[in-house]
């Protein structure tokens, strides 16, 4: 069971003002209230609800002034100050800690729901890939590794990346256009993709290279392939 309730606590604080006290004169007073608030099981949800200013003491000659003897117009501002947030403070830290859990766990769980949005973006990506090189079309665009597609012309291994084009698909074969131009770096061949080289007929070599369309799935998986493009 939820015990629910309402709290009163006592407020003391000093303070200047410009009424004077009816004895000596002076301004300076102490005063004392009362304010209330709401909590769960003594911790404070909120903040004061009703604020009650007992009594004034002259900080000089001791004098007390009861509440209902003090002017409308200074009472307001006694109970402003004797309540305000620099004295009721404290009220306010459970739920400013509660809140801060609260968007804390917002964050994180958003955070999350991200990292596994990207992952099944992730998934969703190499899954087209596969059914690419498993159902292989004309004109698919296949970035390669050279090296391991055994075509590379030139001595050095480093110049590895370039372009393969499917021309043709029989039922158990397809041909492909292989590019002239191999690349140290992939972004060579990204580039080319930008400007939208590789679609000139001039880009391929004259001689072509037949592979069976059930060795296209393993050559995926051990990154011959690196990926497939598909208008
Ligand atoms: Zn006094």
């Amino acid at each position: 069971m939820i015990y629910f309730g309402i709290q009163t606590m006592p407020v003391k604080g000093v303070f200047s003002s410009n009424m004077t006290c009816a004895e000596c004169g002076a301004s300076e007073f102490s005063a004392f209230g009362y304010c209330s608030f709401s909590h769960i099981y003594g911790i404070p949800i909120g903040v004061n609800k009703s604020k009650v200013v007992k009594n004034i003491e002259c900080l000089s000659c001791a004098n007390i002034i009861m509440d209902k003897d003090i002017s409308c117009e200074y009472r307001e501002n006694i109970s402003n100050i004797l309540f305000g947030f620099r004295k009721t403070w404290f009220l306010y830290i459970p739920m400013a800690l509660i809140l801060s859990v609260f968007l804390f766990v917002i964050t994180i769980s958003g955070a999350e729901k991200n990292k596994l949005s990207s992952e099944e973006r992730q998934q969703i990506y190499e899954s087209q890939q596969i059914s690419y090189v498993t159902t292989p079309k004309e004109k698919d665009i296949y970035v390669v590794d050279m090296n391991k597609l055994n075509v590379s012309s030139g001595d050095d291994d480093s110049y590895k990346y370039g372009v393969i084009r499917v021309v043709k698909v029989d039922s158990d074969t397809v041909e492909f256009a292989i590019s002239v131009p191999v690349y140290k770096y992939l972004s060579g061949v990204n580039d080319d993709m930008k400007i939208k080289r590789h679609l000139k007929r001039h880009y391929y070599l004259r001689e072509h290279a037949f592979i069976k369309i059930s060795e296209l799935k393993r050559m995926k998986e051990n990154k011959t392939i690196l990926r497939v493009e598909r208008e």
